[in-house]
Formats: C-alpha cells, structure tokens, sequence
C-alpha cells in the first residue's frame, strides 16, 4: 500500500496514509507475543531440569548419609566388641601380674615375704629411715639345731614347724612398716622402721620367749624349739658412726646371730654400732 501510494496507483486517505504504522504495530504485536511465548517456554524447560536435577541431588545426598550412618553403627559396634575384649584381657593381665607379683615376692612354704622382696623392703625403709632421720633395726633369727629336728622327725614335719614359726613371728611383728621374711632354710629376718636397738632387743626377746614355750605339734609329734636372734640397729642418716649400706646393717646382724650361738643359743644377741658384741639379754638356756 506504502510503494502504490508513492506511485500515486492510490488515493491518499486515512487508511492508506497509515497503513504503515499499523503494519508495524501489528508484527512488532505478534513479535512480541511470540518472544513472551519462547521465553516462557524456555523458563519452563529450564525450571523443569533444574527439579530433576534437584531431586536427583537429593535422592544420592540421602543414599550418602544413610551409608554414613550405617558404617558409624558398625564402627562402634565393633568398637565396642574390640574394647571389651580388650579389658578382658587386661583384667586377666593384672589378675596373672598380681599373682606373678605376689609368686615373686612370697615364700612358698611360709608365705613369708622372699628374699627378693626383703631386700626391695630393706633398700625403701633404709631410704625412709635416712631421710625422715629415724632409726632402723634388722633381726636375723635362725632356729637352733633344726637339723637335727628334720633328722629326727622327717621333712614334713621340719616344714610345719617351720610355717608355725612363721605364724609366730607375725603375730609378735604387726606395724605396718614392719616386714617379716624367710631368709633361707630356717633363718628368719625382720625389720623395724622407726625402731631403735633398745626396742628391737625388746622385740626379740618376745619373739624368742614366744617360741621357747610354744609346742609345735604335727600328726603324732610335738615338741618345742628355740631361736637365736642377732639384732643391729642403725641411724641411716648417720654415715659417721652408724653402718653405711642395708648390706652393712644385715652382715651386723648376722654377726650378732653368730654370737648368740656360741653364747649357747635361744638368745638374744645386739651388735653394738662400733660392730664390737653387745649387750646380751643375758637369759641364754642353752640347749647344747
Ligand atoms: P644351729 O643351731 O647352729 O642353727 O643348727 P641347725 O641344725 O639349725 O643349723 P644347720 O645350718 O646345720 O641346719 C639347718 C637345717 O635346716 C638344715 C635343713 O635340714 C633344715 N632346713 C632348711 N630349710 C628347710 C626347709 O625348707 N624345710 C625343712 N623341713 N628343713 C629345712
Ligand atoms: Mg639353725
Ligand atoms: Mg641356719
């Protein structure tokens, strides 16, 4: 209408003058109807897809957690399992420590503390007795003539005497600090924390009266036995005059044992600190 209006082919009236704008209106009309239609189809598929993937997403995240959480059960379970198993075995390992301990520290005949523990005692009161400043005393007690009793009456009755003598002793010694132990065969030894020589002599004395009129009897046997005790006392804390090592203290007393043999036996016998004899107790019944 534009070209035959130019060329004068059409009247020139309202219509045909704007013919051309309304064309235009019209397409950019369906234009505009048809880019809205393309864009909200695309907002569709899109928003579509994004659904999908969401929910896809959400689905493996699910799978994932649950897996996690499977395996978090399992592991604690068999955490668990392993851990009390484990305090089985460590249970069972002190119950078998504390008798191993108790093996390697008791006498087996007596129940007396062994050798190795006395000398573990022996070392720890000495330290104690050093630094606390106080005295210690060491008594070595040997049966006498206790050959001649497992000659006479057997073995077995040598060790029931020997268990008696043990039950004797402990129940004269009950500080705690103090310890009782076998020394080897029929020799005895205690020690005294805290105890001057006056008072160990003292101890042992009662010990040795103790034993002297005690009967020890097994099956059709009963007769009665005597001890010779050797007594050294120290200040650890004195390395002028008192004896310098445990080892020291015990070879006095030992020396002490060896006088209250000759002296007759069932004595009493003090080392003094200068390792010259000492005051007998002077109540020797000599059985020679
Ligand atoms: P002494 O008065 O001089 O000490 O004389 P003793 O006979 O006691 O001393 P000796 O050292 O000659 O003998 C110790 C005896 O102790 C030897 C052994 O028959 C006995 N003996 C040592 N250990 C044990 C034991 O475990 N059981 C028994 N039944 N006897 C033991
Ligand atoms: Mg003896
Ligand atoms: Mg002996």
């Amino acid at each position: 209408m534009f070209i035959l209006l130019e060329l004068g082919l059409i009247p020139a009236n309202a219509m045909t003058l704007n013919a051309f704008q309304v064309g235009i209106a019209f397409e950019v009309f369906i234009l505009s109807i048809g880019l809205a239609f393309r864009l909200q189809t695309q907002w569709q598929a899109r928003a579509a897809a994004e659904r999908e993937a969401l929910g896809r997403l959400n689905q493996s995240q699910l799978e994932t957690i649950e897996a996690q959480k499977q395996t978090r059960v399992e592991l604690e379970l068999h955490v668990r399992e392993r851990t009390q198993a484990l305090e089985h075995t460590m249970a069972e390992l002190a119950d078998a420590n504390r008798e191993l301990k108790l093996l390697s520290t008791t006498d087996e005949l007596t129940g007396l503390s062994n050798r190795r523990s006395i000398n573990a005692t022996l070392q720890r009161e000495w330290g104690r007795s050093e630094r606390q400043g106080m005295a210690l005393s060491v008594l070595l007690l040997d049966l006498d003539h206790f050959k001649a009793v497992n000659d006479q009456y057997g073995h077995p009755f040598g060790d029931q005497a020997l268990r008696e003598v043990a039950k004797l002793l402990t129940s004269v010694v009950q500080r705690p600090t103090d310890l009782v132990g076998r020394w080897g065969g029929e020799e005895f030894i205690i020690l005294l924390a805290d105890t001057t020589a006056q008072s160990a002599v003292a101890v042992a004395e009662r010990i040795r009266e103790l034993v002297a009129k005690t009967v020890i009897s097994h099956e059709a046997v009963s007769i009665n036995l005597s001890m010779s005790i050797g007594v050294a006392a120290t200040l650890p804390a004195n390395v002028q005059t008192g004896y310098r090592t445990p080892d020291l203290l015990v070879d006095a007393a030992d020396r002490a044992l060896y006088l209250a043999k000759q002296n007759g036996r069932n004595r009493v016998e003090l080392m003094n600190e200068h390792e010259a004899p000492g005051v007998s107790t002077d109540l020797a019944r000599s059985r020679d």
